[in-house]
């Protein structure tokens, strides 16, 4: 490599490779002691790895006496008192890799500039990683900043600001960390037990889950439009008669969905029967468990025992509102795409005042963490395989509680009249008795669009609006649109089936080089728009992988408001990615405003 494309190498700001080393039985060499502290706090974190390591000492005797203080006794650190020499690099090893050190640290003063010169270039010539403290141009990988879950979960956190401050990163690391919830070494411990055990016990029919899957999508049976997204382990499982076999498959699935969309506390408390086929059983134990649950969920963590449970959570007032004779009233209340600002205040209302809240399993996470300490709380097991069953049961549970006088709030996501059984469910209610009140919510198709810097309407370019779905009735395809150069069309529940939907626009005449965007957890945090062309929407969705919920539109406003230099396509680049809701202060303020 020339000089030049050196320097352009370093402009350009590659982003180093991240990755997570096994070090077990490793032996490494730290060269210098120059700092002391990041001496000791290396040979700890080597000691944490599981490899062992050899300190060639070169700084004061206090030091050495300090190392030898700290260590004493741990026969995986060797400390040598004398100068290093270059041959250290190929004795002081493994013999099982012929006593070449596996990793290098160099902690020397930086008056010694030729010796960290020559380590590094040996290093380089043995391909030996090595990392120089405060030298980023004599290291070939650095250190992060790490935060190593103190329960033992197996969570670990790395920051790196490549080389523009570790003090940065330590407080971006306390930051992300602060957010955490409070039980998330419980989280990933339980999350790991489960996928261990699903993995075991179903393997063979998780291997033969695609060619089923194929199959019977062949075959035309049905998965429900609420059931969608993810385009790999999320796809499709059936609802209807299914063997043995193909009903513990359905568990892993079950279980990446839980792990998408519940809110990340509630896992801690998942268990496997939650995940096979048995909620009549569950739901039955529940009841009659109800009370003994009520004492053991209520705990003092507000987050926590809001919805910790991927089951029902049990209101310690439900008992006594039962006790006043009234009759139950129900609503159904649209909480928007993701962000609590775009709640509106009658939903706000509707959530403070419920006694029983039954919630779409996508009904934002903070949207949830409004909902008052104590209210009961479900919210829907709509896996796949288990749409229908899982409706069933929200109906079932919400008639239940109208009749013991509840105020029952039917929370919806987006708004609940678009492509969310809104008006099946009036119906229900309404032939009950219990006509309910609906309050709109803002469409995930309409703010996804406004997220996106794409004015769905635009003078000259789109003079019309089409929300549609990618996916109709029993998982067979929706009638598909004319093309209409004029028209933003959004297909909601479409990116799971990206490749069949584009294949029958373009038979059906649809411009391939129309602009096209795919919109993830629109005004959620973690947002993510894709921007490209139609015809190149099955390839991307393949290489981006998926982030539900997300979204499909097509049209010539996509691009009305964006840079045309970021969207200049070629073979080798045929998208374009903007990561993050932008907002993200704005919605701090807003959650605090709302004490979450
Ligand atoms: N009633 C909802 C839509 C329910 S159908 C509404 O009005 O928004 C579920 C589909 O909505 C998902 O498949 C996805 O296509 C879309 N969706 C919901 N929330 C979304 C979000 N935050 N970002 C992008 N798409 C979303």
């Amino acid at each position: 490599m020339s000089v030049q494309n050196e320097s352009r190498f370093i402009e350009k700001r590659f982003t180093p490779l991240i990755t997570s080393l096994k070090s077990v039985g490793e032996q490494y060499l730290l060269i210098g002691t120059h700092s002391i502290n990041v001496t000791q706090s290396r040979i700890s974190s080597i000691l944490d790895s599981g490899a062992s390591c050899v300190v060639i000492h070169s700084g004061k005797n206090s030091d050495l006496k300090q190392l030898s203080q700290r260590f004493y006794g741990n026969n995986d650190v060797v400390l040598l008192d004398r100068e290093f020499q270059l041959s250290d690099l190929t004795t002081l090893g493994r013999v099982a890799v012929g006593k070449i050190v596996d990793r290098v640290f160099v902690n020397l003063d930086s008056k010694q500039s030729l010796l960290i010169r020559d380590i590094f270039e040996q290093c380089q010539k043995l391909r030996i990683p090595i990392n120089t403290h405060q030298r980023p141009e004599y290291s070939t990988f650095s250190i992060c900043s790490t935060y190593n879950d103190p329960g033992q979960s197996g969570l670990q956190i790395a920051i790196t600001t490549n080389g523009q401050g570790c003090l940065l990163a330590n407080r971006i690391k306390r930051e992300i960390v602060s957010r955490l919830p409070q039980n998330i070494s419980k989280v990933v411990s339980n999350m790991g037990h489960l996928r261990e055990r699903i993995i075991y016990e179903d393997h063979n029919q998780i291997i033969h889950s695609h060619f089923l899957n194929k199959d019977l999508q062949d075959l035309g049976f049905g998965i429900d439009e609420d059931v969608w997204e993810s385009h790999k382990l999320n796809k499709l499982v059936y609802e209807f008669n299914v063997s043995e076999k193909q009903l513990k498959m359905k568990r892993s699935r079950w279980l990446s969905q839980i792990m998408e969309y519940y809110p990340l506390q509630s896992l801690a408390e998942l268990s496997v029967d939650q995940l096979a086929d048995q909620y009549h059983k569950i739901s039955q134990e529940d009841n009659s468990k109800e009370n003994a649950s009520k004492k053991q969920r209520n705990t003092p963590d507000k987050k926590a025992s809001n919805v910790n449970d991927a089951d029902v959570q049990v209101s310690t007032t439900a008992s006594s509102i039962l006790d006043v004779p009234k009759k139950g009233s129900i609503s159904l209340v649209g909480s928007g795409p993701g962000s609590v600002s775009m709640l509106t205040i009658g939903a706000l209302h509707e959530i403070k005042t419920a006694d029983l809240i039954l919630a779409d399993k996508l009904v934002p996470e903070k949207v949830l963490q409004l909902i008052p300490q104590g209210t009961e709380t479900f919210i829907a097991r709509k896996f796949p395989g288990n749409a229908e069953r899982a409706q069933e049961e929200l109906l079932e549970k919400g008639f239940d509680g109208l009749q013991k006088g509840l105020k029952v709030v039917r929370l919806k996501q987006g708004d609940p009249y678009i492509f969310g059984r809104g008006g099946e469910e009036f119906l229900f209610f309404q032939d009950k008795g219990y006509t309910p009140l609906v309050l709109p919510g803002l469409s995930s198709a309409l703010a996804a669009t406004v997220v996106s810097n794409i004015p769905a309407t635009q003078r000259d370019v789109a003079d019309q609006v089409l929300i549609c779905t990618g996916t109709g009735r029993k998982g067979a395809l929706p009638n598909i649109p004319e093309y209409v150069e004029t028209r933003t069309t959004v297909f909601l529940m479409s990116l799971h089936r990206a490749q069949v939907l584009i294949d029958a626009l373009l038979e059906k005449g649809w411009d391939e080089n129309v602009p096209a965007a795919i919109v993830e957890r629109a005004s959620c945090p973690d947002q993510r728009i894709t921007r490209t062309l139609l015809k190149n929407i099955p390839q991307t969705v393949e290489e981006i992988g998926s982030r539900p919920p997300g979204l499909l539109v097509v049209g010539n406003a996509i691009n009305v408001l964006t840079d045309p230099e970021l969207l200049k396509y070629d073979s080798s680049n045929t998208y374009h990615i903007e990561e993050g809701y932008e907002h993200v202060g704005f919605e701090d303020n807003v959650q605090k405003l709302l004490n979450i």
